[in-house]
């Protein structure tokens, strides 16, 4: 274990974030990572206790609980405390394929579940496994690793996101030969075109990928499988093909007005900003703009907050995120207990932003939109917004949110951006594999499994499980690839 007496004699220390003013000067990533010997004080914290929760990945009462991909926490960061920062790689790669992804963009499920979080504050394993996977890089041991032996087996992997990403390396890392077909004009999934650059600097997407190519993958960008690639094609062709293809079908609000302009859904408006700033620091200009405009964006989650960060960063003039459910409680309920999921009201980096610019929580509760305002051009001018309030449904006995009539406000508003949550995967590639789907419009599969009714095709990711989280993708590709290997091989050691 680390040190034995860390967890008394270190406080926690977390890298130091730059300032909301500041930050929102650039979209660059904003944190300031401990030095060496920092990080491994707080590697002594971990206390290598009998049952590591942190690594445990469990279900408790429909959350995850732990570290999806079991990496070996305890373990490294022994490692990383005792300085062995090779071995401490060795161990997080037999687990992970891209900490460099979720020691950035992970909610930290391990840290939740850390023991010393039960009556303190829990080790900081996401900046740990960051410290790894960055020394990792720094000294050689991350660079390409090609299979000795390739098996002559071809796999077609639909979509590019952490989902198809791991799939591809998995399989490629046993010795078949793997392309990556992506409808985008770079490759990453949500990780390029939707998790935005202050929590994920595109250029640690290519640094992988580069290493991805050298070790054989293939990559075929601007290749729309179900429209300018046959589904039947890739069929014929490979012996296997995954559908790691998203869950990208918006929530919509069904509002009157809802056709006016100025009204976008949170990943298309997102998506613009990250690719104009990648082909020309945004001076392309073919990007939706906030600038001096009163935004209100629809949904008070992780997206809806990132929707909240790069309107700051385009200078918009006021910001304000609706969310439907009540405020949660700034601390556990009894009812949530650790190690459960903490079902708390989190302040994200989006909002500390707004609150720093114009000095106030951008978050109104239990609220939604009622109507849509324009002028006589067609232009958004006004949002009519509504109270809600928790009622039980005579019919069916649900407990729903129901507008208090009475309660309605004009907000104005040029811009609204709708980050209200995802309806599955598109059907139009489903429909061209033949693949059935779930009443969710997921991808069906076997309970825990991963072949679909359509004969060697496959599915992982989003598109099987519904709209979730980098980590748990990367697990979903990781398994889906396991069984492929299985169905190609006859056996796997994946
Ligand atoms: C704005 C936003 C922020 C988020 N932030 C976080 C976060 O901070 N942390 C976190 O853990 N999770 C976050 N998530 C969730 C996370 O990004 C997803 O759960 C994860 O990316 C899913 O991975 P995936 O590979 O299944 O799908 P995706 O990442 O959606 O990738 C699917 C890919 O398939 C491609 N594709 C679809 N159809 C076709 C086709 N017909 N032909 C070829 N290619 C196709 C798409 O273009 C896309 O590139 C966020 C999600 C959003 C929307
Ligand atoms: S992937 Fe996420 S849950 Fe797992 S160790 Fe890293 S930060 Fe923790």
């Amino acid at each position: 274990m680390g040190k034995p007496t860390g967890f008394l004699e270190y406080e926690r220390k977390e890298a130091k974030a730059v300032s909301p003013k500041e930050r929102i000067k650039n979209f660059n990533e904003f944190h300031t990572p401990l030095s060496e010997a920092e990080q491994r004080c707080q590697s002594a914290r971990c206390m290598d206790c009998g049952v590591p929760f942190c690594q445990s990945g469990m279900n408790i009462k429909g959350m995850t609980s732990g570290c999806p991909l079991n990496n070996l926490i305890p373990e490294w960061n022994d490692l990383v405390y005792t300085g062995n920062w090779e071995q401490a790689y060795n161990r997080l790669h037999k687990t992970s394929n891209f900490p460099e992804f979720t020691s950035r963009v992970c909610p930290a499920l391990c840290e939740k579940a850390c023991t010393c979080g039960l009556n303190g504050d829990a080790v900081c394993t996401k900046e740990n496994e960051m410290a790894i996977i960055e020394h990792a890089y720094a000294n050689g041991w991350a660079g390409p690793k090609p299979p000795k032996v390739r098996t002559g087996k071809r796999i077609a992997v639909v979509g590019s996101g952490p989902a198809g990403l791991a799939v591809a390396d998995q399989l490629n890392t046993r010795g078949h030969n793997v392309t990556v077909f992506e409808r985008a004009d770079r490759i990453g999934g949500l990780l390029r075109y939707g998790i935005p650059n202050m929590k994920l600097e595109k250029h640690i997407i290519d640094r992988k990928l580069e290493v991805m190519k050298a070790e054989g993958i293939e990559f075929v960008t601007e290749a729309n499988v179900g429209e300018k690639i046959k589904a039947k094609k890739l069929v014929d062709e490979y012996d296997a093909v995954v559908l790691a293809c998203g869950a990208s079908n918006p929530r919509d609000i069904n509002a009157p007005g809802r056709d006016a302009n100025g009204i976008y859904f949170a990943v298309d408006f997102l998506k613009a900003t990250t690719k104009s700033l990648l082909d020309s620091d945004l001076s392309d200009g073919k990007f939706i703009s906030a600038k001096d405009k009163n935004v209100i964006v629809i949904g008070g989650g992780d997206t809806g907050n990132d929707c909240v960060g790069t309107c700051i960063r385009h200078g918009c003039k006021s910001v304000t995120q609706l969310e439907m459910m009540p405020k949660a409680p700034d601390t556990r309920r009894e009812s949530n207990p650790w190690p459960q999921w903490p079902l708390v009201c989190k302040t994200d980096y989006g909002q500390e932003e707004a609150i720093a610019v114009f000095g106030h929580d951008p978050r109104i509760y239990t609220t939604t939109v009622k109507e849509f305002k324009k002028d006589k051009k067609g232009n958004l001018e006004k949002v009519v917004v509504i109270s809600l309030e928790s009622k039980v449904d005579e019919k069916t006995g649900r407990r729903m949110m129901v507008p208090v009539e009475g309660t309605e406000k004009e907000l104005p508003c040029e811009l609204v951006l709708i980050a209200a949550g995802f309806l599955g995967t598109q059907k139009y590639v489903t429909d061209a594999f033949g693949v059935e789907l779930t009443e969710r419009t997921n991808i069906k599969t076997e309970e825990g499994k991963f072949a679909t009714n359509a004969a060697g095709v496959f599915t992982a990711g989003d598109c099987h499980t519904g709209q979730s989280l980098v980590v748990k993708a990367i697990r979903q590709g990781r398994d889906c690839a396991r069984e492929v290997d299985k169905y190609l091989m006859g056996y796997t050691n994946l």
